[in-house]
């Protein structure tokens, strides 16, 4: 075996390194399935071998869960065949059944992270004790990339702590912590740091049982199964729970819901078949496809830098000033430091300054308080962070980022001014959100040196990061930017210079289809709830109260007197006017399409006279109320995928996986769809651009696809088949 590596000590237990050669960390590889039934084998087979504690070898953590590119391409090799591929299924499921049948105690000693298929397998143990380290996180986040748990974790973890915690954390992707798995009856003991193998061992010597609960003949689900009162009711309440969250978009999540109402109605052997069957079948769906395409294998591309133009050597920046400690300010010096970045924060005065760091501390002794870091570590982290208004601090930065008001002039200023401070080399950022970069870069006297670094509010939270070239920045700035957003650990895109860059002028189309359904006559709170059940985050007019109407109105105002006689008045740009004159600035003031002085949020009254509703109710059951929905659904999302079509086209952007993912994890764009681009490619081209041409008859020119579209749809091909940059 190449990835278990065996010794057995004085006492017959025999310690199993789980370690998989050349990878920092292990994951569940096609060739370590393979090895699990001989891994097995040796433990039945060796007399020596009384017991069995499986941990990990590697320091990083003990399992990051399957080798997602492998089983994708696995277990859909034989695209149709569905015995082959339930059989590639069943090898994971079945090889660890074997493990928990082998007969002689099985322990894990969870030294790291475990996540799915690496919870699994110690859940296919008879006993787990986990170290205490608050970087530990044992869960199955399976269903973020469109799959569930399909290693026996429907099954098992249903059967130890019962039904519906099992379904909470599964559907919700949530991770416990040591202590919390321990509570939750998922683990048996959580013991210090490096003393993991020793319990698990102590467990064995005292008699450990080689017998899982569900294979004792008395054995009960915890808060009972379907046919008991109480389980009955969790599955009619998690049916509603989860068709509310999901809206019916993801298949995983309707179908792990029938492998566990379905497996444990039957013995776990059944159970985990059943379970295999459904995995099997949502692999295969085209929203699983997408999504493991866009949310993991394009992701990890990124996150290694795909896209950094080659031959320029690597930067590690450890210095970097950030101007302007608002609310942007803060969080990008929070994160820096997190990164062990040096980091100077400037503001106008020293208080604004303070109050800047103020947020990294909160959020730092957040952490401790929780005993996910020590105050050790959060002291460091701290140290590292100098607010200050002396632009001499600047001096040996590698990079600056100002995040200061969004006003031209201002921007200017700031940029003479840390320039005057910098040495060859270094770069500037701006996280403008709005203003071209290429009219921002005419204050700088290095425009080669000069890059939008936009980020995303909350800065701790959003995981992206758009890069925007100007028409002058050179590539080497490119690769520094890239190697800073890389270092504080967020996902990068690039993008060329256009009005609203990629992300926001993307986004700002389904506020504004939302703004078009409003005027036409739909009620809001139909146009809301349609947004959301297409999978969008939030409704079209919610996400407008949230990124604020002042702001839309300004940005309205600022794009009339940039394009003059050129501009077009988007649809609703009156009644979004009137409202801001009026003081409705959106949740911010408390005031928008929604009062929110109460909760739930109501909509604003006022509304109304307004936006009459005169499209009457949608809601009912008749054949014409699903065709409106169908069609409102398809509007928001059509008219999001052609300006990203649009975009593509004028060179915004040229990659099909930062198009996906800077929409998915940008604005939210329907995860479901695996993106934008996908979203056109599994509709297929012609067919996209025959229902765009009927959404410009029936509703105007803001549909019309690009040539570009025409030309492939001509062809047949796709944006992933023709423009596929992955390695
Ligand atoms: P903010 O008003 O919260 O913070 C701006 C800060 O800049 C203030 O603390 C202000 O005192 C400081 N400042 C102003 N002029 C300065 C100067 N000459 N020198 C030093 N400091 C100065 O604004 P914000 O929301 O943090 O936005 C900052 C920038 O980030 C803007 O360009 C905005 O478009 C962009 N942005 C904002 C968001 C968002 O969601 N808020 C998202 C992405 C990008």
């Amino acid at each position: 075996m190449e990835n278990f590596k065996i010794e057995i000590d004085a006492d017959g237990i025999a310690v199993v390194a789980f370690d998989v050669p050349n990878r920092s960390m292990n994951t569940l590889t096609g060739a370590v399935i393979k090895e699990i039934p001989l891994l097995v084998e040796k433990i039945q087979s060796d007399d020596a071998i009384k017991g069995v504690v499986l941990t990990s070898g590697k320091a990083t953590g003990f399992c990051a869960g399957a080798d997602l590119a492998d089983m994708a391409s696995g277990m859909l090799s034989g695209a149709g065949d569905l015995q082959a591929a339930y059989d590639a299924g069943w090898a994971l499921n079945g090889a660890f059944r074997q493990l928990e049948t082998c007969g002689k105690p099985v322990a894990a000693a969870i030294n790291g992270l475990a996540l799915g298929g690496g919870l699994e397998f110690t859940l296919a143990c008879h006993y787990r004790v986990v170290e205490n380290n608050p970087k530990i996180q044992l869960g199955l986040p399976e269903i973020k990339v469109g799959l569930f748990p399909g290693g026996g974790g429907t099954q098992r973890l249903t059967r130890l702590i019962g039904v519906q915690t099992a379904l909470m954390q599964m559907a919700e992707a949530k991770s416990w912590r040591p202590n919390d798995a321990k509570s939750a009856g998922v683990v048996h003991e959580v013991v210090e740091i490096g003393q993991s193998v020793e319990a698990a061992k102590a467990w064995i010597k005292n008699g450990g049982k080689a017998v899982q609960p569900w294979d004792e003949p008395k054995f009960k689900i915890p808060g009972g199964g379907p046919y008991h009162p109480m389980g009955a009711q969790v599955f009619i309440m998690g049916n509603a729970i989860l068709r509310k969250q999901s809206y019916g978009n993801y298949p995983a999540v309707l179908n792990m819901m029938k492998a566990v109402y379905e497996g444990i109605q039957v013995p776990i052997e059944a159970g985990l078949r059943i379970e295999t069957r459904y995995f099997i079948k949502t692999l295969m769906t085209p929203q699983a496809q997408a999504m493991i395409r866009s949310l993991f294998l394009s992701k990890q591309e990124l996150d290694k830098g795909a896209v950094r133009p080659a031959g320029i050597p690597k930067s590690d920046p450890k210095k970097v000033t950030v101007i302007g400690a608002g609310m942007m300010g803060a969080g990008i010096a929070y994160v820096q430091a997190m990164a062990g970045i040096e980091t100077i924060l400037i503001d106008q005065t020293q208080e604004a300054a303070d109050k800047g760091k103020q947020y990294a501390v909160d959020l730092v002794q957040k952490r401790v308080s929780r005993g996910h870091m020590t105050q050790d570590k959060a002291d460091g982290i701290l140290s590292l962070i100098t607010p200050t208004t002396d632009y001499d601090q600047i001096k040996g930065s590698d990079l600056v980022i100002e995040a200061v008001f969004e006003n031209r002039e201002i921007k200017a200023t700031v940029t003479k001014n840390a320039e005057a401070q910098l040495a060859k080399g270094a770069i500037f950022g701006s996280n403008t959100s709005t203003l071209p970069i290429t009219g921002l870069a005419e204050a700088s006297v290095r425009p080669e040196d000069f890059i939008g670094i936009h980020f995303f509010s909350p800065v701790d939270k959003m995981m992206l990061v758009e890069i925007i070239m100007a028409e002058k920045t050179s590539d080497e700035a490119l690769a520094k930017a890239l190697d800073y957003v890389l270092k504080i650990k967020k996902t990068p895109i690039v993008v060329n210079d256009s009005r609203g860059f990629y992300t926001s002028r993307c986004f700002s189309t389904y506020l504004m289809e939302g703004m078009a359904l409003l005027e036409e006559g739909f009620s809001p709170v139909a146009i809301d709830n349609i947004g959301r059940s297409t999978g969008m985050p939030r409704g079209p007019l919610e996400m407008h109260d949230d990124v604020a109407l002042d702001l839309s109105y300004k940005i309205a105002k600022q794009t009339r007197e940039d394009l003059g006689d050129a501009y077009v008045p988007s649809a609703g740009e009156g009644i979004v006017a009137t409202m801001v004159e009026g003081g409705r600035y959106g949740r911010k003031n408390g005031k928008g399409f929604y009062d929110y002085d109460q909760k739930p949020k109501v909509i604003w009254p006022g509304l109304a006279e307004l936006a009459p509703t005169t499209k009457g109710d949608i809601f009912g059951e008749s054949p014409e109320a699903f065709a409106a929905m169908d069609e409102m659904k398809t509007r928001l999302l059509y008219r999001q995928a052609v300006e990203v079509a649009r975009c593509w086209a004028e060179g915004v952007i040229d990659d099909p996986r930062e198009g996906d993912l800077g929409a998915i994890l940008g604005w939210g764009f329907a995860p479901w769809t695996g993106g934008p681009i996908t979203f056109i490619d599994q509709i297929g081209v012609a067919k996209f651009v025959e229902t765009a041409d009927r959404l410009v008859a029936a509703y105007g020119p803001r549909f019309e696809v690009p040539q570009l579209l025409r030309d492939m749809a001509a062809k047949g091909e796709t944006f992933y088949g023709k423009f596929s940059k992955a390695a």
